[in-house]
């Protein structure tokens, strides 16, 4: 059977579990492909227009799937931890898509709720297991292997490398290094998708500066920083955002930092408003928030980045003197 998995939101954090338990159950993953123009372009037809960026790319990746796959694998992400949730649009997602085309092939949607405890998150995977395999035996040594596939990830990007270069075993060009270091705060989906980002990553790299992302970081380092709120976030990938933020303000192991945020966000906006806060109370390191939109000009965008990373390198050189 071929699965259909477009290449955007959690794509990101959770791809290499998804694939080794779906691929090791026997089917074949097929993948939507990097966001391109035509992917915007189809989402943003087919999407409510107050929708954030990132859900309408997602929209375009299933477009770009519908007629290579016999199902797509849309979880529907509740919790991944006690008393936190995602954001209300992943709860919603696969409703949401089931209303945009009546031609998607039918959707794989299995419910990740891991408040409900993990008595009830190992029955989704037996029963999500069951689509492909009657076998109990054969579902939980795949999904054990997806274990250790995302596992072997997150060290992989503990080491330095990005999603992008260990998933698509890409390699960036080597480029000359100037000392700085730059925190890139943010979705993974907003700063891993080449084309919604406009390769800002690489584009930093080729400005002479290294990045620094969540991703990057031990999970208990932001854990705790994030701890340090006066009152509990119940959004669990915007705490990632807080507490890496939080970290490097406080250990002023960056630069200066890049918050990249999509418009229409909710829980982006709130967050923003914490950061700018934080960071105008506790410390001097500066931060630029970067909101993108489908109508996002490239050259505005890498005009205010390089001006960004200038101002740092300026202050930098200072700082030496
Ligand atoms: S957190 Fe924001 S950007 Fe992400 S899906 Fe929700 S609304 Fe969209």
């Amino acid at each position: 059977m071929k699965v259909g998995y477009p290449q955007a939101l959690l794509y990101y954090k959770y791809f290499p579990l998804w694939e080794r338990f779906l691929g090791g159950l026997g089917a074949e993953v097929v993948l939507s492909g990097a966001t391109t123009k035509n992917t915007v372009s189809m989402g943003t037809i087919a999407a409510e227009s107050e929708l954030c960026l990132p859900v309408k790319v997602f929209y375009g990746h299933l477009l770009e799937l519908k007629d290579k796959v016999d199902t797509i694998f849309v979880p529907r992400f509740v919790s991944v931890e006690k008393k936190s949730y995602t954001c209300p649009k992943f709860l919603g997602l696969p409703d949401m898509i089931r209303s945009i085309n009546d031609e998607l092939p039918p959707l794989i949607t299995p419910k990740i709720d891991l408040d409900k405890g993990w008595r009830e998150y190992f029955r989704t995977i037996h029963e999500l297991g069951s689509n492909f395999s009657s076998s109990k035996r054969k579902i939980f040594s795949a999904y054990r292997a997806g274990v250790l596939a995302l596992r072997d990830y997150h060290n992989q990007l503990q080491a330095g490398s990005t999603p992008i270069e260990f998933l698509e075993k890409k390699k960036y060009r080597k480029v000359k290094k100037t000392g700085l270091k730059i925190g890139l705060a943010g979705h993974p989906y907003n700063i891993y998708d080449t084309y919604t980002s406009m390769n800002l990553i690489k584009r930093l790299r080729e400005m002479g500066a290294e990045v620094e992302t969540a991703e990057m970081l031990d999970d208990n380092i932001i854990k705790r920083e994030a701890a340090r709120l006066p009152k509990k976030l119940f959004w669990t990938y915007e705490k990632e955002v807080v507490g890496t933020v939080f970290h490097w303000a406080h250990t002023h192991s960056v630069d200066g930092i890049i918050y990249v945020l999509s418009f229409a966000c909710g829980p982006d906006s709130l967050i923003q408003v914490i950061l700018e806060h934080e960071l105008r109370s506790d410390t001097a390191l500066p931060m630029m928030s970067l909101v993108v939109d489908e109508h996002s000009g490239e050259a505005g965008l890498i005009t205010r980045v390089e001006a960004f990373v200038d101002m740092l390198q300026r202050k930098k050189m200072a700082q030496l003197c």
